[in-house]
């Protein structure tokens, strides 16, 4: 509940996102000695010497997203799975891919045991998307490129947006929300933030 209250005052005061916000339970996705700060709003470290994202973030980005009930999306960096199992509540169906296979697994096995039913979670280089499941009525990007990868452009339907932090790896980053029109793509620059980077090809574990 303090949580709720923090991300309000940081500017997430979407009701449907809130609520969602309100029904996963961080504490699922973080192991070992970091499960007592689940709760706060901080980032922390999960496997593969990964991140799972600040929820004030988290909040935010979903909030840019502006996911509807019928809408297929797509997340880029399943990482622990929290963000996938906020987007489950709030729309139809979520694809979500990350490059390391460990990652993938522990999260499928959180979905299950929350019986999330509506995501699919996949091994892969997610800076190609998914092109068997294109297009996509949103994408949600949680690792930092230099660019919006093309492919994740070419592969949102027309209306749809795509959340992404674009920027060199280490330095500041810029979260950025992409529409696409029928004749382009608008961009709009929401706040500086700091993720891991896009990396090319699959990961170790
Ligand atoms: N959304 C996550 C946090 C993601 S951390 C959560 O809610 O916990 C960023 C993730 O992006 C990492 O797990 C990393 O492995 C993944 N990643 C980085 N480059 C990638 C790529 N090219 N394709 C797929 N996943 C990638």
């Amino acid at each position: 509940m303090q949580l709720i209250l923090t991300l309000r005052s940081l500017g997430v005061t979407d009701a449907r996102v809130l609520a969602a916000m309100e029904r996963v339970d961080r504490g699922a996705f973080v192991r070992g000695v970091f499960a007592s700060r689940a709760y706060e709003d901080m980032p922390l470290p999960i496997s593969c010497g990964q991140t799972i994202s600040q929820p004030s973030v988290v909040g935010q980005m979903t909030q840019a997203l502006n996911p509807q009930p019928r809408d297929k999306v797509l997340e880029v960096g399943t990482g622990s799975g929290y963000q996938a199992a906020i987007l489950s509540l709030l729309c139809r169906r979520v694809y979500t891919v990350d490059r390391h296979r460990a990652l993938v697994e522990e999260a499928r096995a959180v979905f299950s045991a929350m019986s999330l039913a509506n995501i699919t979670a996949f091994t892969a280089d997610g800076s190609f998307g998914l092109p068997e499941q294109a297009p996509f009525d949103r994408i949600l990007v949680t690792a930092a490129a230099e660019d919006p990868p093309g492919p994740l452009l070419a592969q949102l339907k027309i209306g749809g947006i795509m959340v992404v932090p674009v920027g060199q790896s280490d330095t500041l980053q810029t979260l950025i929300k992409v529409t696409r029109l029928a004749s382009g793509y608008d961009y709009e620059e929401l706040r500086p933030v700091r993720f891991v980077p896009l990396v090319e090809g699959l990961g170790a574990g």
